[in-house]
């Protein structure tokens, strides 16, 4: 069963077969939606040592299973850009680090950011897997950030609060849950349609455009 491509680019036929997974995932699985979009990303990874924090399978597997998880939505994400993190530190300790990276954003595309760590900024004797953040001086703006040590489904559930879900789920399993389940995180209806119509709406805004088709 074709899940993704490892192409830095999905096209529309990949988005296809991703839905059709979803539609026989079992009980419970929220029918899939035509396909909507598939939105653009683009990752810079911090280097310690001169060398990256993660490499290029590390981010096409995050790639891969954020699509698996978000295919009930007809949301699909594709790599567009992979670079180097500019100047700062990899090991982000508060709010300031990660305000930094505000000034280092692609326009209309997610910018994804992987660092080599990423301490909590209300416990700092906690680090975080993940982080959706809003620049504090830049509020429109937005970002995603991800610890290299962070699990599978950390991508996807910061793409969840990217695109539209701020509050975390108390439902096991649920992909904006702390709560693991058996098998893929899932997401409930109304989650559903607000990840539906926030890329719609990033769409029509041009915060976002549509990532370019595969080429042959
Ligand atoms: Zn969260």
């Amino acid at each position: 069963m074709p899940v993704l491509s490892s192409l830095s680019v999905l096209s529309p036929l990949s988005v296809l077969s991703v839905c059709v997974v979803c539609a026989l995932r079992g009980p419970g699985a929220i029918e899939a939606p035509p396909p909507l979009a598939v939105l653009p990303l683009t990752v810079a990874v911090a280097r310690v040592d001169g060398a990256p924090v993660v490499d290029r399978v590390w981010i096409d597997d995050r790639v891969e299973q954020a699509n698996a998880i978000l295919a009930p939505t007809g949301v699909q994400v594709a790599l567009a850009e992979v670079r180097a993190m500019p100047e700062g530190p990899a090991a982000l300790e508060d709010r300031k680090d990660r305000d930094a990276l505000g000034a280092h954003l692609r326009p209309r595309r997610v910018n994804i950011f992987v660092v080599a760590s990423l301490r909590d900024v209300d416990e700092p004797e906690r680090l975080r897997q993940g982080v959706h953040w809003r620049p504090r001086r830049a509020r429109q703006r937005h970002l995603v950030i991800v610890a290299a040590y962070s699990g599978r489904d950390t991508l996807a559930h910061e793409l969840g609060h990217f695109l539209g879900n701020p509050r975390h789920s108390h439902t096991p399993g649920n992909l904006m849950s702390y709560g693991r389940g058996p098998g893929l995180p899932t997401l409930d209806a109304a989650q559903v349609r607000t990840i539906r119509a926030t890329a719609r709406r990033m769409l029509r805004s041009r915060e976002l455009v549509v990532a370019p088709p595969v080429s042959p």
